[in-house]
């Protein structure tokens, strides 16, 4: 049994957004070798998939993106990296996350590589490895002006001398985070940069081994390779999306699409309402289809009055209150609609542009970011992967 609203994962579009952000490093790092400026080789890929792979599955995401080069993934926290190994993932796994005390069994269990991002989980996951007489490489997170996880960047001789001491960790790659990345005019992100490389220089004179550095996530990869150095880390990219309000030539397609079908088809008088709260309601004779994709689905009750569905080729405004398990649209202006017609809230039905509505559009309608678009798709949805 399925339910006629369903994700398509696109694995071939994956794999091909992949390939498509290496040839542009790969592009890029060639035009700086001519220009001599910055960097001139190509980082490796570290793939994000965490939070499901944005809503697409992790488990079959994280395997096509290992199959497709990936040097190593990277996950939320230990239980995401758990279950990516239990489905035969082998690549390195990096865990971005703060790691909480109780956990750290699976860290060693399934061959995880840690963020370390304080002294404290730096002492505790020390002590796990002593314990289990074993060693343990792990990324150190340094906080250069995103104050959330990290060492800051401005104490570091004082915090890091004992992590950089113990006996069982091994220093693999620093990294940091940015907070801009998507805000072109932002002083903060060349600030960022600046405090990450002196960061590094403090690193390099406690001691610590020459290591590898990473981090750009998908905005500031696209924006500035002087920050690309070992590693870049895209999520949004890979998943066929730039993030806005940043463009790009790098060609992507969108690797998940929703959709659906009319259930019913309902004629509406003038001045009869439609759905729940009664704000919707014809100033002419209306018709209204009716979709089995709601709120519980991950479709946003903002989307009333703003949104848009295809059906029939045509885009039919999302209107009446968008509840848990339906939503209706006005397809008055679409001929002969009936039960059964393909309905697509995500993706394309014809070769205009206007028959398609990717994740960053319908953010854009209810005012939010394309990423929680995409990572808030139910779990009741299906998805089939081709
Ligand atoms: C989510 C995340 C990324 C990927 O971000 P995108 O904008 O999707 O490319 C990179 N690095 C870290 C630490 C992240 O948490």
């Amino acid at each position: 049994m399925i339910r006629c609203t369903a994700a398509r994962v696109d694995l071939r579009a994956l794999e091909a957004n992949f390939r498509a952000v290496a040839s542009y490093l790969e592009r890029e790092a060639r035009l700086n070798r001519g220009a001599g400026r910055g960097p001139v080789l190509p980082p490796g890929i570290i793939a994000v998939v965490k939070a499901n792979a944005y809503g697409h599955g992790a488990r079959r995401v994280a395997q096509a993106l290992e199959a497709a080069g990936a040097i190593m993934l990277a996950v939320a926290d230990i239980e995401e990296g758990v279950d990516l190994r239990a489905s035969g993932v082998r690549a390195p796994i990096l865990v971005f996350g703060a790691l909480s005390v109780s956990d750290l069994d699976g860290v060693f269990d399934h061959t995880l590589t840690p963020t370390i991002s304080s002294p404290a989980s730096g002492a505790a996951l020390q002590a796990a490895a002593e314990a289990r007489r074993t060693s343990l490489h792990y990324h150190l997170k340094i906080d250069t002006g995103m104050n959330r996880l990290g060492f800051r960047h401005d104490n570091l001789r004082r915090t890091l001398p004992p992590l950089l001491a113990s006996a069982n960790l091994v220093l693999d790659a620093v990294h940091t985070h940015f907070g801009t990345a998507d805000e072109p005019g932002h002083a903060l992100f060349a600030g960022q940069r600046d405090r990450f490389e002196q960061a590094c220089g403090v690193i390099d004179e406690l001691g610590a081994d020459p290591c590898l550095r990473h981090a750009a996530n998908s905005a500031a990869l696209l924006r500035d390779s002087r920050v690309w150095y070992d590693f870049v880390r895209p999520g949004l990219l890979l998943y066929g999306l730039v993030p806005p309000p940043l463009g790009s030539t790098v060609p992507l397609q969108p690797v998940m699409s929703l959709t659906s079908r009319v259930v019913a088809v309902k004629g509406v008088r003038t001045g009869e309402c439609v759905g729940y709260g009664g704000r919707f309601c014809a100033e002419r004779a209306t018709t209204v289809a009716v979709i089995p994709a709601g709120y519980a689905d991950g479709l946003d009750r903002r989307l009333e009055g703003r949104g848009f569905v295809l059906i029939r080729g045509r885009r039919a405004p999302i209107v009446g209150g968008v509840s848990m398990d339906m939503l209706t649209a006005d397809v008055t202006d679409i001929d002969a609609v009936g039960p059964g017609d393909e309905v697509v809230l995500l993706g394309s039905q014809g070769s205009e542009p206007q028959q398609t509505i990717d994740a960053r559009e319908m953010a854009a309608w209810i005012g939010t970011i394309p990423y929680e678009v995409l990572c808030r798709l139910g779990s009741r949805v299906e998805r089939k992967y081709d």
